[in-house]
């Protein structure tokens, strides 16, 4: 009886239209999508190649789906303006850019702990980081049955208190890994805790002075083996805020997208931020003085209004935490968004803004005409941080790249 009706039903819809399959609607901007300037993030890696030297090394960071702008996009972009490597936090976003036909460079910034992900990570030459001995040795034992070396970089613990290798036992570490012979120690590197948050307050300058020193000490123990080793300390804010934090190669993540960690840098570096959120108005109300809006009744009009519907919500990654806290920017214009953001809608009061027309397109994030509103404008609001912002858009929200 089951199969029956599931027949009977695929004929129905085939009724319509005949080839159900085929019918959809192909127009990525017909809701809600996130635009991406791959010229701006190309333009980026390439202030940062110029601003970083001829002696220093560009990875470009581009883990969780490059930042919510498309991994593969970002990618190439990244490396046609100066990028030498990339970045990546899982095994899996590794091969879908080897899938892709990236052949540069890739460190696994996270931890990879059984063998059968590093023997992955092996096969499809992807650089693992390795914060233990036990790694080094799967590592080792991997490459060995395979008569190759396996090419690793070490992370040593200066201060985050999350990977690596504590400093002080790093002399030992490497040590014992320089006695594995099917390992290829070819990068040492740590990750700053503090170097992105309010330079006002006192310790962030001397807590990152503290890492450079147990880095450096690191480094330093190393003798001559120094020079032949890829080290890397650096994030966008260690790059953009001291040279002495370069060493080899910086990674850079945040400003490779366009925007500083941090706002009272000395320089003024030309970047652009590449990613805008948009949503078209699918309906527009008019409505009396006092009426509740949304779930919740959380806003109700003030006056008689005029309300736009538009479709995106917090399922698409525009946090519930905004709700009417944001505007968004039409024809270069904010409106106000008022009631709570629901999981595929929002409301705008345009009854200032009144010629608003159903289709018509908001930018919710970004620049519009003279306007801009950067992730930061919204952690302002809700208390996250624009890296958050950047990497909450949801794959329902097809990414156009322009
Ligand atoms: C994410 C990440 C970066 C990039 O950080 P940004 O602040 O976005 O530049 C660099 N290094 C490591 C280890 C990371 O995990």
């Amino acid at each position: 009886m089951r199969s029956m009706s599931k027949i009977n039903r695929t004929e129905k819809f085939a009724t319509f239209g005949g080839n159900t399959k085929n019918v959809i609607a192909s127009d990525p901007c017909s809701r809600a999508w996130v635009e991406v300037d791959s010229k701006a993030i190309e333009n980026n890696a390439r202030v940062l190649k110029n601003f970083i030297g001829e002696e220093c090394l560009l990875m470009a960071v581009v883990k969780a789906d490059g930042y919510g702008h498309g991994a593969e996009t970002v990618a190439r972009a990244a490396l046609i303006g100066g990028a030498n490597s990339l970045g990546v936090a899982t095994l899996e976003e590794g091969i879908q850019l080897r899938n892709a036909g990236l052949m540069c460079q890739i460190l696994i910034l996270g931890n990879l702990i059984n063998s059968e992900e590093l023997y992955a990570s092996f096969c499809w030459d992807l650089i693992p980081t390795i914060s233990r001995i036990r790694e080094a040795i799967i590592c080792n034992n991997i490459a060995k049955k395979n008569h190759k070396k396996f090419v690793i970089h070490l992370k040593i613990d200066t201060g985050m208190t999350r990977l690596g290798c504590d400093c002080k036992e790093a002399k030992e570490l490497i040590n014992k890994i320089d006695s594995l012979e099917n390992i290829s120690l070819k990068g040492i590197y740590s990750h700053l805790a503090i170097a992105d948050s309010d330079k006002r307050e006192n310790t962030h300058k001397n807590f990152t002075q503290i890492q450079l020193n147990r880095f450096q000490k690191v480094l330093n123990d190393l003798g001559k083996r120094n020079k032949s080793i890829c080290r890397h300390l650096a994030n966008s804010a260690g790059t953009l805020s001291s040279s002495c934090l370069h060493f080899d190669m910086v990674r850079v993540g945040l400003s490779l997208y366009g925007y500083f960690p941090v706002n009272d840098y000395e320089h003024d570096l030309n970047l652009t931020p590449a990613l805008k959120v948009k949503a078209r108005v699918t309906l527009i109300r008019n409505v009396e003085k006092g009426i509740g809006v949304g779930y919740g009744h959380f806003f109700k009009t003030q006056r008689r209004s005029k309300l736009a519907v538009v479709a995106i919500g917090y399922a698409d990654g525009v946090s519930r935490s905004l709700s009417g806290k944001i505007s968004a920017s039409i024809d270069g214009v904010l409106v106000p968004q008022v009631g709570a953001i629901a999981m595929d809608q929002m409301v705008f009061d345009i009854t200032d803004k009144p010629d608003i027309k159903i289709g018509q397109v908001l930018t919710l994030l970004g620049k519009d005409g003279d306007v801009f509103i950067s992730p930061q404008n919204w952690c302002d609001l809700s208390g996250s941080i624009p890296w958050e912002v950047l990497c909450s858009f949801r794959n329902r929200l097809p990414r156009v790249v322009t």
